[in-house]
């Protein structure tokens, strides 16, 4: 068995990315620009923001953080995205999810400039990544595609299955998966909460994508000997013996599944780093685009 580490693959994707604003900088030109938008105090989006402004910071990106208490009114944030929207200065907007119940998400996101588009949410996004067509690709996804990559995993008429759905993970990274590119050509099965007989169809997969947030789901029995298996799930879980009083767990049972596969990504220290060098390379596409 083989780990597939974030944190190489990461680290290795910032490097890149350092040397490239070292460059751009040496050229008198500005730094790509990412802006993010927090509402409320949830305390995983919170690091989640953290995390995405110190790892700009790293790189040489500017980044702004806009933040708004919880009861904030849907107008307000329309108003925040045309503003951002027509600040030439930014390059890349998100907004984290997930938002109040208040605030429709969907129509937060549909404002957002599809060229400024980061996390890859928009309609346009979309439409262009199921095309083929250059476009942002969702962070986690892409993330997932650049560690298959650097890895160098076989992909080609491989039997790839992905539990989930979301448009953000199990949806696009299906679609990936599939296309015609050096790290697709797989044959995909989606399953999701309705489906039958999932342990039997996850014991034919070559590669597979656990992206439910139930932790532990996937156990050796399930798992076919020296299938790829990739643990997108994070549930904060309840641990008094840590000083947060939670631990991270993963989709997978680690312990058991590990020793039968021949790779296999950790919780903490696999996709999650990943999604954020993907969200970073994004953004300095968004840049690149304007001919920067
Ligand atoms: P979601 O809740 O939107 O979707 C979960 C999907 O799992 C649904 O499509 C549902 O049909 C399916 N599902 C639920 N129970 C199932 C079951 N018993 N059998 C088969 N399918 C089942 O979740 P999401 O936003 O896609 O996130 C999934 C997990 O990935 C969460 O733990 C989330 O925290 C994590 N996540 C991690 C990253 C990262 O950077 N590593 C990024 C995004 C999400």
């Amino acid at each position: 068995m083989q780990l597939l580490d974030g944190k190489i693959v990461s680290q290795a994707v910032k490097d890149s990315l350092k040397e490239k604003v070292l460059a751009l900088k040496q050229q008198q030109k500005r730094a790509p620009h990412l802006a993010a938008i927090l509402v409320g105090s949830n305390g995983a989006s919170e690091t989640y923001v953290a995390s995405k402004i110190k790892n700009c910071e790293e790189i040489g990106f500017d980044s702004t953080l806009v933040r708004f208490d919880t009861d904030v009114e849907e107008e307000i944030l329309l108003k925040k995205i045309e503003e951002l929207n027509n600040d030439d200065s930014i390059d890349g907007i998100l907004v984290q999810l997930p938002l109040p119940k208040h605030i429709q998400e969907s129509k937060i996101i549909n404002l957002i400039n599809p060229d400024k588009d980061v996390d890859g949410f928009h309609p346009v996004s979309t439409g262009k990544m199921v095309l083929g067509l250059p476009s942002f690709i969702p962070a986690t996804p892409y993330g997932i595609m650049l560690m298959l990559e650097h890895y160098k995993i076989e992909t080609s008429g491989k039997h790839a299955v992905v539990i989930g759905r979301s448009n953000i993970v199990g949806r696009p990274i299906s679609i990936l998966l599939s296309q015609d590119g050096k790290y697709g050509n797989c044959t995909v099965t989606v399953c999701h909460s309705r489906t039958k007989n999932l342990k039997e169809i996850c014991l034919q997969a070559d590669i597979i994508v656990a992206a439910l947030g139930k932790p532990g789901f996937l156990k050796a029995d399930m798992v076919k000997e020296n299938a790829v298996v990739i643990d997108v799930g994070i549930t904060r879980v309840k641990d008094d013996s840590k000083k947060a009083g939670f631990s991270i767990k993963g989709d997978v049972d680690f312990d058991e599944v590990a020793p039968t596969c021949s790779y296999i990504t950790p919780v903490p220290g696999g996709v999650g780093l990943m999604t954020i060098a993907a969200l970073l390379k994004n953004t300095l596409y968004a840049y690149s685009s304007k001919g920067n």
